[in-house]
């Protein structure tokens, strides 16, 4: 992260603007991207603010997302149409439709369905999946393959998973899922086991009892090996994919103010990355874009050891307007500004898998 004094004063700016504005800017213009068509992967580290990237170095080191090679980093706005801070709801939305929102609102504004990637995918005839360390039916997932005007109303997302045509959903809270199993059999092989795992089918919905930090068994599989097994499935489709990963624990212990549990699952998501550009490399011509919904917990950081952090850092319980990273991996021909807005890494998902189609 370069040129900090300027970035900084930049952001005060932005932040000065974004408060005294009442109505805050709906449209940003997208980012031109000028190459040919790939895969996309967007991987969401929900909650996950700088200050926790620089946190997670103190204990862990370098992190793979700080410094493996990349094509662009920096900075993302995460305000939402009628917010700051945004919600989950409309952060998702943001990301995956290109499109701000108000907060609570998932895919759509008051009732005008935008148009997500995940859409944009199987339109196109490519495969699309949704990966989450929760269940498929919280905010960030929902997001990518639901359209409703409340984030609560979990039977209405289901109902649009069901019937989105996506290839995969991967998640866990088998204890809501397990109960709607004849249902979701209807169109999708249902597992919670991978053990029985089988990527020749068409559909699948994989629920589980937990996607814990390492290894639990096959039933408790991590994000790592299930971003791989996601990429194994989708990338056997000819004309290509879209899938989005989510880490959904960094938010969730961030608002309980549990720093180095938050931590622990920023660094098992740097994990997933990992695992998730090593194999997109291997496959070829797929772009990782890296990002978080937006940060958690306003968390202050000034160089602090491992032994000094403390949860005392925290300075709130909800969501803050700070700006969160962006990572880019691949190969990418598009001018990244330094600041970017979270609606320009939606648009530029949906230009990547349809570059050449229109
Ligand atoms: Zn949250």
């Amino acid at each position: 992260m370069k040129n900090s004094l300027l970035k900084k004063t930049g952001l005060f700016c932005l932040s000065f603007f974004l408060f005294t504005c009442t109505t805050l800017p709906k449209e940003v213009a997208p980012l031109v991207y000028n190459g040919g068509r790939q895969n996309v992967i967007l991987m969401i580290g929900d909650g996950m603010g700088l200050n926790h990237i620089k946190a997670a170095q103190a204990v862990y080191g370098d992190l793979f997302i700080t410094t493996a090679e990349k094509t662009a980093e920096g900075e993302v706005t995460t305000y939402s149409l009628n917010a700051l801070p945004t919600d989950s709801a409309a952060a998702a939305t943001a990301l995956a439709t290109g499109s701000k929102t108000r907060n609570g609102q998932i895919g759509q504004l008051n009732g005008e369905a935008f148009e997500s990637t995940t859409e944009r995918a199987l339109s196109l005839k490519m495969a699309a999946g949704v990966v989450a360390t929760e269940g498929v039916d919280g905010a960030t997932p929902a997001g990518f393959s639901a359209h409703t005007s409340n984030r609560d109303k979990i039977d209405e997302i289901f109902a649009d998973q069901l019937a989105s045509g996506i290839d995969l959903f991967f998640g866990s809270n088998i204890e809501y899922y397990a109960p709607l199993k004849e249902e979701i059999t209807k169109n999708y092989a249902f597992i919670d086991d991978m053990n029985d795992l089988n990527l020749s089918q068409p559909k699948i919905f994989a629920s589980f009892e937990e996607i814990p930090l390492n290894n639990g068994g096959s039933k408790k599989p991590t994000l790592a090996e299930l971003g791989v097994k996601a990429i194994e499935k989708l990338s056997a489709n000819p004309n290509g994919f879209f899938l989005m990963i989510e880490e959904s624990h960094i938010d969730k212990f961030s608002h309980d103010n549990e720093l180095l549990n938050a931590l622990e699952h920023l660094k098992a998501f740097d994990n997933a990355v990992k695992a998730v550009v090593e194999k997109a490399a291997e496959i070829g011509n797929t772009v990782v874009i890296v990002t978080a919904d937006h940060e958690t917990g306003g968390l202050e950081y000034n160089g602090e050891t491992k032994e000094q952090l403390s949860d005392k850092m925290y300075t709130r319980t909800r969501h803050s307007d700070a700006n969160v990273a962006y990572f880019v991996f691949g190969t990418v021909d598009c001018e990244f500004p330094e600041v970017i807005d979270n609606t320009q890494i939606g648009n530029l998902c949906k230009s990547i898998i349809s570059a050449g189609t229109q």
